[in-house]
């Protein structure tokens, strides 16, 4: 992978932690109500609580904490990859992991093959 393209990877990784980060501090600091706000839900979740789901929607936003919490560990993880120089490597078969993969995702840590392989298990 050439540099700039993993600069500019990093960039946007370093911007998500900081961002993921932000939001589990509200999440610990407010509440859930604090973030479905920041998060510009409200509309939403106060249409479903009208309709007598609010247990419901805390269903929703035990989930949306567990989606922050897995993709700031899946942005360490690819940060820490780059540091030790394989983030380009792909965990299972050590083969390279095509590059436009990375830009769609930059937190893929397996090539396209292993990928498709685990999913079909
Ligand atoms: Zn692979």
């Amino acid at each position: 992978m050439e540099q700039t393209t993993e600069t500019t990877l990093r960039t946007f990784l370093e911007e998500e932690l900081a961002r993921l980060e932000t939001e589990v501090e509200t999440i610990e600091r407010e509440g859930h109500e604090a973030l479905s706000e920041a998060s510009g839900e409200n509309n939403y979740r106060d249409h479903m609580a009208d309709q007598g789901t609010a247990t419901f929607s805390r269903e929703l936003d035990m989930t949306l904490e567990d989606n922050i919490r897995e993709s700031l560990v899946a942005v360490r993880r690819a940060l820490e990859r780059m540091d030790d120089g394989n983030y380009s490597v792909c965990e299972r078969c050590e083969s390279d992991i095509d590059e436009e993969r990375l830009k769609a995702i930059p937190t893929a840590t397996l090539c396209i093959t292993c990928k498709a392989a685990e999913e079909s298990r």
